[in-house]
């Protein structure tokens, strides 16, 4: 019951609703037509007025031309192309036709009358009467078809100024061509019929001027057009007419299945609302279940310690869980939603989805490994992947399960790498707790022979060499015991026997709790090692320049001989040598030069040697030479050393060729003996060092043996320099004077002469301590005291009538008289002392004068412009020439006293003493002797001319004081 009342009231308003919708319809369309219709209608009424225009402008030309009209045809056929609609235009003069354009067709026009015509007359008058266009048809042309046509009246004006009718312009509309560009045919597009019709004037019947159909029109829809001869029609209606047609079924239908499902609905209602209580309980129940599940899923993931994602095949992630604990993946916020491409790096990323290809493919992947990216730096995972059934292909999902398995990875590291380790060239053996061997590794066996077989359950005892004392290893057990690791070297022995160096480390395992469980020994074969050692032990034993041995070496084979020796009983013999003057070498050509002849000395040095001899480098230009095995009995020995010395002085005058040039370089050779072991090497090489400054002492370009007493000298000089120094500070020196006399036997003056009453070593002779101050430069301080002292005496004697006539000569040293400001020190002292520089005299020696000849000359020049005096000291024993001897400003030349010593008894020495005083005339100089002691030695020299004479005969050296009383009591005897 309720379904059929449901059914109907459905169809009712159903059919209600149709008929409305069909109603609002239909007008809607009429509407539509009106419009379309409207639109044409105007068309058609502007296409007609634009061709009936054409009169007008016919008319015009007509009464321009005041009747006449030229070219008509020419000018209609113009016209003709400018109005569409128009199919003939033509002048009826009169109503008679008389011009045609185009008169092709239409000859038969020409001659009619058109206001005559019964047909048409009367719109012809109707035109003519009123003046105006009028529009006659649609009707059957002269011409055939169907048309309009349209007249215009023409008034022309008279003479008289009255208007009178000419006639009519006209112009043929031909139907249906004139209404070709109305578009009539959008109608027909739009489904729509037409018909343009209009009520004949005369008959009141409807004539139809076009129509698209034969079928007479349903309640068109109708459009009026107002033209010159009343109205016509455009009537439009729809093919099928406008009414409810096949169209309204569907709706029909559809209204009665809604009916239908409306009756159906509320049957269903009726039954549902009967079970609507069992259904809640059994929704309930469900979802119970469901909840219970999804707990328990929620559960299940939580206890998961992987990270669980949802993938599609494409990387885009769905979901993503992740236990709390666990090392995270990239975050969720950095995963979700996005592809895993953009996520993780390209090697994972990769990784992740060749997995998810697999299991599209199989369904499954497992055990593929990723490293991504963490919070605590990258880290690696494993994947499961597992393919969700039921979506299509393009839709599948998938379950990614993604474990950290780092600590996993880490050990595996961890183990290959120990494994690895394990075999790598150290041998290895792992004991137990009781020293008992576990496990060897192959190098272990490489190395010392023994195989696991060997070895295996034995303590590694096996090992001991024997070369060490049981002590050695009780040491090491200790060491291990306390420590927990030894390391060192061991003599371990092989199993064929061989004894090899090792290089050993035990290092204790111990567990959780501290106790030792194994112990990891390992040992290596240091046999090359040892072997490379020595290799650069050699290297550090050679001078790279040269070649020879080094120091190292040398002193190495020296403590060897040495050794050698005091068995053998036979001597050695060290040779230092020293090259002269390498320095200047060097500073002058260059230490390419100085390496260039360093080398050739060398190259000599080594073919002068007997095999077993050693030529080595100390280093800059010092050479040793060692000699072994010489002889037992020492003159031998020493003359063998010499003679080997001799060898090298030879080798060296051979001048030697340095990058083409020729360049001469001599030795200063310094030879020292040794047999046995009572001197050290260092002490042997003091020694042949000491010789060889002796050498050099000697002039150089010579050897010197080293001899005890030669020691005792160079100890005593030590000493001495410290004490000069000293002695300097203390005002320990002291002057004597030695009176110098003239050929009348008058004091006129004395040399002054440097004492040194030491207090612990008596008077200490210049000769002792001049060279030396000279070496240490400390004749400087010395020399200037002594001047100063000089000066201050002469100024001190200048106002002494007594002496002040006597002059003082002073011994000045080369190295003094070489410094650059010499002169002008000399007389600066003279001004600040107020001494008289005449009464000055500076002894030179020879050997000073050869260096430097120009710079001596004219040093002595700035001195002798101020009135000093020059004595050349030690006159004979130098090689003084005649040239410079010319040019020096000298006042006196000193005959030297070895010359005077044996005057009387050596010819040679009489001749020379003879010759100085006759050279020294020559030059204009004064002479004097000095070392004359006796009175003979005195007459002799002054027979031979001598000016002056020095000596123990006239005096000793004395202090100041008594050389002073022998001034005056001379000068008072005289008086
Ligand atoms: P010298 O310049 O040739 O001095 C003369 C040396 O001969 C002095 O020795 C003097 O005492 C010694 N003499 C003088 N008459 C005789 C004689 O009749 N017989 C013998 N056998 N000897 C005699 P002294 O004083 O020992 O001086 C030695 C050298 O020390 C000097 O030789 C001189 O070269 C140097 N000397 C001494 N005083 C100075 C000084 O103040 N400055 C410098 N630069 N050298 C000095
Ligand atoms: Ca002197
Ligand atoms: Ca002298």
């Amino acid at each position: 019951m309720v379904a059929a009342a449901a059914f109907l009231v459905t169809a009712l308003l159903s059919s209600l609703v149709i008929v409305e919708l069909e109603r609002r319809a239909a007008q809607e369309a009429r509407m539509r037509a009106a419009s379309l219709a409207s639109g044409r209608a105007q068309a058609i009424q502007t296409t007609l007025e634009r061709a009936l225009s054409s009169t007008y402008a016919l008319a015009a030309m007509v009464r321009q031309g005041g009747g006449h009209v030229a070219d008509f045809e020419g000018v209609a056929t113009e016209m003709l192309s400018l109005y569409p609609g128009v199919a003939v235009l033509g002048l009826s003069p009169g109503g008679v036709i008389q011009r045609i354009a185009p008169l092709a067709g239409n000859e038969k026009s020409i001659g009619f009358d058109q206001l005559r015509d019964p047909k048409q007359g009367k719109e012809a008058r109707l035109a003519r009467d009123t003046g105006k266009l009028t529009l006659a048809g649609p009707l059957n042309l002269v011409q055939g078809g169907l048309g309009v046509v349209g007249r215009l009246p023409v008034m022309l004006d008279g003479a008289s100024g009255q208007s009178h009718f000419w006639g009519l312009t006209y112009a043929v509309i031909r139907f249906p061509q004139a209404l070709s560009g109305t578009q009539l045919d959008q109608l027909k597009l739009a489904g729509l019929e037409y018909t343009l019709w209009r009520h004949h004037p005369d008959t009141g019947t409807i004539q139809v001027i076009t129509t698209s159909t034969d079928a007479t029109l349903q309640a068109p829809v109708e459009q009026t057009l107002t033209l010159p001869n009343g109205q016509w029609t455009l009537s439009v209606a729809p093919t099928n007419g406008w009414g409810f047609g096949v169209s309204v079924l569907p709706e029909i239908a559809f209204a009665l299945f809604l009916s239908l499902l409306t009756a159906y609905a509320a049957k269903l209602y009726i039954t549902l609302k009967n079970n609507q209580s069992g259904q809640e309980a059994l929704i309930a129940d469900r979802t119970r279940v469901i909840v219970a599940s999804q707990d328990k899923l929620q559960a299940t993931l939580d206890a998961i310690p992987d990270l669980i994602l949802e993938l599609d095949i494409e990387g885009i992630c769905h979901s993503y869980h992740a236990s709390p604990t666990d090392t995270p993946f990239p975050p969720e916020e950095l995963i979700l939603g996005k592809n895993i491409r953009a996520v993780l790096p390209q090697a994972a990323a990769n990784a992740m989805l060749g997995a998810l290809r697999q299991a599209l493919e199989v369904g499954y992947s497992k055990n593929r490994e990723l490293l991504a990216p963490t919070t605590v730096g990258p880290q690696w995972f494993e994947m499961s992947i597992s393919r969700k059934y039921g979506a299509s292909p393009e839709q599948q999902r998938f379950i990614v399960l993604v474990r950290n398995i780092n600590q996993r990875k880490q050990t595996e590291t961890d183990l290959r790498i120990a494994a690895t380790a394990f075999n790598a060239q150290e041998g290895m053996a792992i004991t137990d707790a009781n020293e008992r061997v576990l496990r060897i590794n192959l190098a272990f066996t490489e190395i010392t022979g023994f195989t696991e077989e060997d070895a295996v359950g034995r303590r590694l005892d096996f090992l001991k060499s024997g070369l060490h004392e049981p002590e050695f290893y009780e040491a090491m057990l200790e060491t291990v015991r306390t420590t927990g690791s030894w390391r060192g070297d061991i003599w371990n022995r092989r199993k064929n026997g061989e004894v090899f160096p090792s290089m050993c480390n035990v290092t204790a395992v111990r567990d959780d709790a501290g106790n030792v469980t194994h112990w990891v020994n390992s040992l290596m074969d240091i046999t090359s090692r040892k072997a490379t050692e020595e290799e650069v032990n050699k290297l550090a034993f050679y001078d790279p320049l040269t070649g020879l041995p080094n120091r190292r070496l040398l002193i190495d084979r020296l403590r060897h001989y040495m050794a050698a020796s005091s068995r053998s009983g036979l001597m050695g013999s060290l040779q230092f040598i020293d090259l002269d003057n390498f320095k200047t070498l060097n500073d002058t050509l260059g230490h390419d030069m100085g390496d260039l002849l360093l080398q050739q000395v060398a190259k000599r040095l080594t073919d002068c040697m007997r095999e077993g001899d050693t030529v080595a480098r100390l280093g800059g230009d010092e050479f040793v030479v060692l000699l072994v095995d010489i002889s037992s009995d020492l003159l031998e020995s020493v003359a063998a050393s010499k003679t080997i010395g001799e060898k090298i002085l030879a080798t060296f005058a051979l001048p030697y060729k340095l990058a083409g040039v020729d360049y001469q370089v001599t030795p200063s050779i310094g030879i020292t003996q040794f047999q046995g072991t009572k001197d050290s090497t260092d002490e042997l090489l003091k020694q042949a060092d000491l010789a060889m400054y002796q050498a050099k002492a000697a002039g150089r370009n010579t050897l010197r043996f080293f001899d005890p007493a030669m020691q005792a000298t160079i100890s005593a000089r030590v000493a001495m320099e410290t004490d000069i120094r000293h002695g300097i500070a203390r005002g320990e020196f002291l002057l004597y004077y030695q009176p110098q006399i003239d050929r009348a036997g008058h004091v006129v003056g004395a040399e002054v002469l440097l004492r040194w009453p030491h207090p612990v070593r008596g008077m200490v002779p210049p000769g002792q301590f001049i060279p030396l101050a000279e070496d240490t430069g400390q004749i400087l301080p010395l020399g200037n005291w002594v001047l100063e002292t000089a000066c201050a005496q002469l100024k001190d004697w200048a106002g002494q009538t007594d002496f002040s006539h006597l002059t003082l000569a002073v011994n000045v040293s080369a190295r003094q008289f070489r410094q650059q400001d010499f002169a002008p020190y000399v007389l600066d002292l003279l001004r600040y002392t107020g001494a008289n520089p005449a009464r000055l005299k500076l002894e030179l020696t020879e050997s000073m004068l050869v260096h430097d000849v120009e710079e001596t000359i004219e040093k002595m020049n700035v001195l002798k412009a101020h009135g000093i005096g020059f004595s050349l000291d030690d006159f004979g024993t130098g090689y003084s020439s005649l040239s410079y001897l010319k040019r020096l400003p000298l006042d006196q030349l000193k005959i030297d006293q070895s010359f005077v010593r044996d005057l009387m008894t050596d010819a040679n020495d009489a001749a020379i003493a003879n010759t100085v005083i006759a050279l020294g005339h020559s030059l204009g100089l004064a002479v004097i002797a000095e070392g004359v002691e006796t009175v003979p030695q005195r007459d002799m020299l002054a027979a031979q001319g001598c000016d002056a004479y020095q000596g123990y005969l006239l005096g000793r050296p004395m202090p100041v004081a008594d050389f002073e009383r022998q001034v005056q009591a001379q000068s008072q005897g005289k008086a």
